[in-house]
């Protein structure tokens, strides 16, 4: 990367003044691409809006350029920084409550129309013509000459690329791959996924804002449509070539392609968007992942360089168990009751296993017992508080860890870096966030659980590529990871086999007994059932219909008779 923004430079210093002035471009431009990078390739977030941060710092440069000349930083810094209140309006807006990626996709390219039609018809920013008519850059009382100026705007520009990058290597950067690949584990591991989000639009935003300002300097001209649907749509064509989620990529693909349309633009300008188009396209359909991916398989790479993780055991801390309580609890979706009426304790060490047949509403009351989804009546109480509306991360703060029916990991990480992350959230200090290392104080039950499992010789494989059961395991880790003063596991045993499930029971019952907290278990495996739990708890079309001990729920006839009759 260096050697590329030192090359870079150097084409600056060598060519005519022209093409040294479109390599400078091609560098803003590069901005707009990060920018996207951040948030689709990196965030999965699907913005069409980054043109607003964009050409909102454009104009702001461009009016306050021409009427203070000499105040050229203190207004790139003005750029910067609306371009990242832009992204955090943006992300507030947006991200507060769940949406889809259609919706976020429209809404945020209608706000870049908008922002078009409302540029072409303000006057004062000189409406549809745009303004022009730059004075050149300068320096507190320093005149730059545009070669001068070219050389400093690629040269920010690669910095700004380094610095992104580097951040994108520390696990500050890594949480939103993290929330990408699986929000809800992210959330269960005890992070504002949507404060995750919020923050990437504002940083992207800053980017864009950087890209704008310097574009305005640059260029010395601005115009409505640099927030039109043909400026994104040209970067996000180019990123998407680079490949998203590499930087490297969409970087070098945006310089690359927007320098040949200004060679080309003579010669072949009436093909050009065909051109675009076709090789899109054929990438497209021939090699996934854009340019970067292919790169990297010829030579020999992972679509991914994992980073470096050292897991060290965390001091041991004596917690005491917690004491949940429902009062009550009721949830419907529409007319139809999932969960009713349902008044539970559970307080002591031990496992409790939650058994009934499939749509009875375990899965739906653990989700409610950890804030994934709300009830509709009815109260919750933790140590005593009323926690019925908290958040899912707030409930992992409070000690209760969770593993869900179908695995939920941070598919494209590796094992460690799972770990690491899960065990990041609940540390006391927030350092790590920008440490280059990767250092990781794991609670002793989770790397047991690691080592027990054979996760702890799988460390550098992504979770993705485990099989069925060992990503099982690695959830049921996870959950360790929070520190968790009650576990709820849905269905840990599925899709394991007879022996395996029968060395997971002895698993559970060897954490209730060290870690002396309550496991929630969701089970339908008698053979586990019978091994593992002290309490079970069963629930029929959302009511809890018997409770007691293995012996007293195989004597009852209402539980017989529910099960012959499924
Ligand atoms: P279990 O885990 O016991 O098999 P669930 O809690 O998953 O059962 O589901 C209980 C019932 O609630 C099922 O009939 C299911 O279809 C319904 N249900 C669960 N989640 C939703 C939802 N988000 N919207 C509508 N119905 C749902
Ligand atoms: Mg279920």
């Amino acid at each position: 990367m260096v050697a590329a923004a030192v090359a870079a430079m150097l084409a600056v210093q060598a060519q005519s003044g022209f093409y040294a002035s479109q390599i400078a471009q091609a560098a803003t431009l590069a901005l707009m691409a990060v920018s996207l990078d951040i948030v689709w390739g990196h965030g999965g977030i699907v913005s069409l809006g980054q043109t607003v941060p964009f050409g909102v710092a454009a104009y702001l440069t461009a009016r306050l350029s021409i009427a203070a000349p000499s105040l050229a930083l203190p207004i790139i810094a003005l750029g910067v920084v609306s371009g990242a209140l832009l992204g955090l309006l943006m992300g507030i807006v947006l991200l507060r409550r769940r949406r889809s990626a259609m919706t976020i996709a429209l809404f945020t390219m209608m706000l870049s129309l908008l922002a078009e039609q409302l540029a072409a018809k303000l006057l004062v920013i000189g409406g549809f013509n745009g303004l022009g008519g730059l004075p050149a850059l300068r320096l507190g009382p320093l005149e730059l000459s545009s070669r001068h100026r070219d050389l400093l705007i690629v040269g920010v520009c690669a910095a700004t690329v380094m610095a992104v990058w580097s951040l994108s290597r520390r696990p500050f950067g890594v949480l939103l791959v993290g929330v990408r690949d699986s929000e809800q584990r992210m959330a269960a591991s005890g992070y504002h996924t949507i404060l995750i989000k919020v923050m990437a639009l504002a940083v992207a935003g800053a980017v864009a804002g950087l890209g704008g300002s310097l574009y305005a300097m640059q260029t010395g001209f601005v115009f409505p449509g640099i927030f039109g649907f043909g400026f994104i749509a040209d970067t996000l064509l180019w990123t998407l070539i680079g490949g998203f989620g590499s930087l490297a990529g969409p970087v070098g693909a945006t310089v690359g392609l927007s320098l040949l349309e200004e060679y080309l633009a003579d010669a072949a300008i009436d093909y050009w968007l065909l051109l675009t188009g076709i090789s899109f396209l054929v990438l497209v359909m021939f090699v996934e992942g854009g340019i970067a991916s292919q790169v990297r398989r010829w030579l020999r790479m992972a679509p991914r360089t994992p980073n470096p993780v050292e897991l060290v055991p965390a001091p041991a801390d004596a917690r005491a168990p917690a004491r949940l309580r429902t009062e009550s609890l009721s949830c419907s979706f529409g007319a139809f009751s999932a969960v009713n009426d349902i008044n539970l304790e559970v307080a002591e060490p031990g496992v409790y296993c939650l058994i009934g047949p499939n749509g009875a509403g375990k899965t739906t009351l653990l989700d409610i017992l950890c804030g994934f989804q709300q009830s509709t009546r009815g109260l919750v109480e933790f140590d005593g508080n009323d926690v019925t509306r908290a958040r899912p991360w707030t409930f992992t703060r409070l000690g209760v860890g969770r593993k869900f029916q179908n695995p939920h990991l941070m598919a494209s990480l590796t094992v460690a870096e799972n770990v690491a992350l899960a065990s990041f959230a609940v540390a006391p200090r927030s350092d790590w966030m920008w440490n280059r290392a990767w250092r990781a104080q794991v609670p002793p039950a989770a790397l047991e659980t690691l080592a027990a499992s054979g996760l702890d010789s799988r460390l550098s494989a992504t979770a993705g590529e485990l099989s069925h059961g060992e990503q099982q395991w690695l959830e049921t880790v996870l959950a360790l990871c929070t520190r968790p003063r009650m576990l709820l596991l849905d269905e840990p045993t599925a899709g394991l086999t007879a022996s395996e499930s029968s060395r997971a029971a002895e698993q559970f019952r060897a954490i209730a007994q060290n870690q002396q907290i309550p496991l929630v278990v969701v089970e339908h495996d008698t053979t586990f059932i019978r091994e593992a739990s002290d309490h079970i708890t069963v629930l029929a079309g959302g009511r809890v219909v018997a409770q007691g001990t293995v012996e007293e729920i195989e004597a009852n006839p209402r539980v017989k008779e529910l099960y012959f009759a499924t």
